[in-house]
């Protein structure tokens, strides 16, 4: 039998894979806040190592494949802790995505109506829907934290004025904003509530647009959770993400389901295993566990002004263009991996559209699931924004190739 005809009777798929590998090639990807792509090799090679070889039910069985699955999972565990300085510090919870991750947290904090919860206007709807699901049920209240308007920044100084005049009792703040690409100031946030509190507010953290990408320091700031996302700024796959279970994170399981443990109770196991039912995702973790070790070669220090240097030059290259609105914080120390821009006399999918077909560049267009902070940009005659994110993989010639295709579109506007 042909080789051809071998790898197409064995990998089935639902398009034309050499059709797609020219596509693929020609593209250049800018929509890393989506998901970052590609990955590491490592990721491809030690997920399709574990898929073939050790594809069990993790935490299932006593047999020494399944151990060596359950292994892994400690052993990203304890990498992920280690990322954020965060040995013995706290656990880690793995769910499928970040979006259930803070339903899971959000749904298991038992909130009620003496709750007032606190959201800053860059949340993604990961958060906010998830609140808005549990305060039709529950009652309790949403403050938004304060904008600086001229800066496109938290106002700190607001902030603290309104944490003395209305208490929080929760706080949801995401560290890395994935519309402008803000940093938010999430260890001052934190600092400050629990002084106010006396340390009662609980501070969780969007870590889906920064874990693995920003520095988390969790010993000088010990959040009660941070969310993170294994497919974003960790690149590692799909479907394997979770969050950092600090001490004083209560919650509730409000998933239930197998775990491998107790089976003949009906109720959930009360410890960490309790809020991860189902069947692991061994792969993902497999791929995660890679995405961990290529952070960790490079560092995150390193991956950081690699990227910083690229939003640099992003910005220096949109600011020059007539016709361009930029919608950044003020200023680029506050800023990374992602810069919204429309062009005037385009709508922001008519340019992205334009941008893939006519120059093979891939952004992302319009709210980016991030349902307030377009109050605040003005940006919905143009139906959103055109949002350019980069990995570590993008290069300044990509840059320059964006440069070159808003300049000949903003010129035809
Ligand atoms: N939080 C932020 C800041 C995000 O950008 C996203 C996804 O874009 C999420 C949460 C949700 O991540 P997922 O869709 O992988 O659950």
């Amino acid at each position: 039998m042909k080789s051809e005809e071998t790898s197409k009777e064995y990998c089935p798929l639902w398009f034309d894979i050499e059709k797609l590998k020219e596509n693929q090639k020609q593209t250049i990807y800018m929509d890393n806040a989506a998901t970052t792509y590609h990955k590491p090799k490592g990721v491809y090679d030690a997920m399709n190592e574990v898929n073939r070889c050790l594809s069990v039910n993790a935490g299932r069985g006593s047999y020494q494949l399944a151990q060596i699955a359950v292994e892994g999972m400690d052993k990203l565990r304890e990498e992920l802790l280690n990322l954020i300085n965060g040995h013995n510090r706290a656990e880690v919870v793995f769910t499928p995505s970040a979006t259930i991750a803070f339903n899971q947290i959000i749904g298991g904090l038992m909130l009620n109506s003496q709750n007032r919860v606190y959201v800053s206007p860059f949340e993604h709807n990961a958060v906010m829907r998830t609140l808005n699901l549990w305060q039709k049920r529950c009652g309790f209240s949403i403050e938004i934290l304060p904008m600086d308007v001229k800066k496109m920044e938290i106002d700190l100084e607001k902030t603290e004025y309104m944490f003395r005049e209305k208490t929080p009792t929760h706080i949801f703040v995401t560290q890395v904003s994935n519309v402008t690409g803000y940093i938010l100031p999430v260890s001052e946030i934190y600092h400050m509530a629990k002084e106010i509190t006396e340390g009662q507010a609980i501070v969780i953290i969007d870590g889906a647009q920064s874990f693995g990408l920003v520095n988390i320091d969790y010993q000088r700031t010990p959040y009660d959770g941070i969310v993170f996302a294994g497919h974003k700024t960790l690149y590692g796959p799909f479907g394997i993400a979770g969050f950092i279970k600090g001490k004083a994170l209560d919650i509730e399981p409000c998933l239930a389901g197998g775990t491998g443990s107790n089976s003949l109770a009906v109720d959930m196991p009360e410890s960490i295993v309790g809020l991860e039912p189902s069947s692991p995702n061994i792969v993902g973790i497999a791929g995660l566990y890679a995405a961990v070790q290529f952070i960790n070669e490079k560092t995150v220090d390193t991956i950081y002004q690699y990227e910083k240097k690229l939003t640099e030059e992003l910005r220096k290259c949109l600011k020059n263009i007539p016709g361009v609105i930029l919608y950044l914080p003020k200023d680029l120390e506050h800023q990374i991996g992602i810069v919204s821009f429309n062009v005037r006399g385009y709508r922001a999918d008519e340019l992205g559209m334009i941008l893939d077909e006519d120059y093979h560049i891939a952004v992302r267009t319009g709210y980016h699931c991030a349902p307030l902070v377009h109050d605040y940009l003005n940006d919905k005659e143009f139906g959103g924004t055109v949002r350019a994110a980069v990995s570590y993989f993008n290069k300044i010639e990509d840059i320059e190739a964006l440069e070159q295709a808003i300049s000949e579109l903003a010129e035809g506007a």
